[in-house]
């Protein structure tokens, strides 16, 4: 077993993560970040983004390539192909961080910037084509099907709710359900069915993601699941809204969160764990963007000192200036 000791330990190289570690380099701290893919998190998953300030399109790639470099720029530490397989804070008060690889990392205080999981349909060429006309965000990535005809699946407020607000781009929106009953609010319903651009195909499952020459979605094989007749639909977009998992499992012991399993913190940062930063799309809040990821890391990393301070000055529970620690 390889032990070693930082002053913070960042989980998730996402946009969050490496915007931590870019502010704990600037701090001086010694900090690392572990990483079980590579860095980037969801921005590997977006083809393009045209909603982060100062760049009017930037392939996602691109820009976790440039978080990546900013960051190691000051000093970051990034671990990647480390999978962190349970994180506790033990008695004498330092958090235990645990690796695949037998590593376990001791530290005062850590940031969780793990990210969630959109729940995959699991069929052939979701994966494919994700980023190729397949996406599980509709704001980052509707503006690119303008007057296109796309399908969104799932039955749920997110489906629903996202089917209306892609009508804002595109021509026409098919809602793939697999059942003849909707579990959305009614409210968000009637907003649906009043919508004329939005079309419901009922009892239907999706079965194959299809795609032309380029590389681009082209159609969707379909199934009612009532008959088992097979269809083909026309489609340049799929947008699959069945759930979203914050990635929390690797948390031992209690950790306030809101009934989705999204980590509740206070205006720090700091989780109902003393010591315990979230930041970026496992953090409860309205909307999960980039932008909004790379303010809860700043917030965050910048608590992480004030805490790391108070520590040294003496304070057995660390009041982090300026606010009132944790209320939620
Ligand atoms: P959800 O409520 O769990 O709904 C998931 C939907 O996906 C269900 O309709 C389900 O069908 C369908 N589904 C699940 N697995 C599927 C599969 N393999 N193939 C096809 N369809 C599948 O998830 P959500 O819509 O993401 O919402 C999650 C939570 O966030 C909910 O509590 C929701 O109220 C909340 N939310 C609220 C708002 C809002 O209030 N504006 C917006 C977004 C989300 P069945 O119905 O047949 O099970």
């Amino acid at each position: 077993m390889a032990l070693f000791e930082h002053e913070v330990v960042i989980i998730g190289a996402g946009p969050a993560g490496m915007c931590a570690a870019m502010y704990a380099g600037r701090s001086m701290l010694n900090a690392v970040v572990l990483e079980r893919g590579f860095p980037g998190g969801e921005l590997l998953n977006t083809e393009m983004v045209e909603d982060y300030p100062g760049f009017e399109r930037i392939l996602g790639a691109e820009l976790a390539q440039k978080f990546h470099d900013h960051a190691v720029k000051f000093g970051a530490n990034i671990r990647t192909g480390v999978t962190v397989t349970t994180l506790r804070k033990r008695d004498d008060g330092l958090f235990e961080t645990s690796t695949d690889g037998g590593e376990v990392y001791l530290s005062p205080t850590a940031i969780i910037t793990a990210g969630g999981t959109p729940v995959k349909l699991g069929v052939p060429g979701e994966l494919e084509y994700a980023g190729k006309g397949v996406s599980y965000c509709a704001i980052c990535d509707g503006a690119f099907f303008k007057q296109q005809t796309i399908a969104v699946v799932g039955g749920g407020d997110a489906a629903v709710e996202e089917a209306d607000f892609l009508t804002r781009y595109a021509e026409k929106v098919y809602l793939i359900h697999r059942r003849n009953e909707l579990r959305a609010s009614k409210l968000l319903q009637k907003r649906l069915f009043e919508n004329p651009k939005i079309e419901m195909i009922w009892d239907s499952v999706v079965e194959r993601v299809e795609g032309d020459e380029q590389g681009l979605v082209k159609s969707l094989q379909l199934r009612n699941v009532i008959t088992g007749a097979p269809s083909q639909l026309a489609a340049t977009g799929l947008f699959v809204f069945i759930g979203f998992r914050p990635n929390t499992g690797i948390i031992e012991g209690h950790v306030g969160h809101d009934e989705m399993g999204y980590l509740v913190t206070d205006e720090n940062m700091q989780t109902s764990i003393p010591g315990l930063f979230a930041a970026g799309d496992l953090r409860a809040q309205l909307t999960r963007q980039v932008t909004t990821a790379v303010g809860d890391a700043t917030t965050a990393a910048i608590a992480v000192e004030k805490y790391l301070k108070a520590l040294k000055d003496g304070e057995r529970e660390p009041v982090i200036q300026g606010t009132g620690g944790y209320t939620a």
